[in-house]
């Protein structure tokens, strides 16, 4: 069975970044289960699984515009340390919530200087091609009703 639209695919995926570091991987867990075409997974990665049946194995590079966005400057905000509250201790590399033009957003903390905070607010992921290895292990026809709730139902058990 080929993967299109509306199949249940499961993968396994290594993840690296262009130095070849292992950003993330589901080898040593379970296979990674999603439907396929309704965005669970990044455009690119959509497109290159297209077609493919239980057993393939690829290896793709995905640019930054169809994986995690391209890095936005205007997306990073200084901000001031008073408006945390007390004894959250930041630190860089947490993640914190912050008011925004368009609602609250959560970014991650890159610079603390004084009372001066830099809260980037692009995935971390953005601005990097994405090296994938990927092998399908199953594809199957979803059933009607992991299509109404968008999600996987494994072992035919339904659990949220
Ligand atoms: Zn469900």
């Amino acid at each position: 069975m080929k993967i299109e639209k509306n199949r249940v695919v499961q993968i396994h995926y290594t993840l690296k970044d262009d130095q070849g570091e292992i950003l993330d991987s589901s080898i040593d867990h379970d296979p990674l289960p999603y439907i396929h075409g309704v965005g669970a997974l990044i455009p690119g990665l959509e497109k290159e699984l297209l077609g493919k049946v239980a057993g393939d194995k690829f290896t793709t590079v995905i640019a930054p515009a169809d994986g995690y966005g391209v890095y936005d400057e205007d997306q990073v905000f200084q901000v001031s340390a008073d408006g945390f509250e007390e004894d959250d201790e930041l630190e860089l590399g947490m993640q914190v919530q912050i008011d925004t033009e368009n609602g609250p957003a959560v970014g991650t903390v890159t610079e603390i200087e004084g009372e001066e905070v830099t809260i980037d607010l692009n995935h971390p992921l953005a601005g990097v091609s994405l090296h994938f290895d990927v092998e399908i292990v199953e594809v199957r026809a979803a059933t009607k009703q992991e299509l109404d709730h968008g999600h996987v139902h494994s072992g035919g058990a339904h659990h949220h």
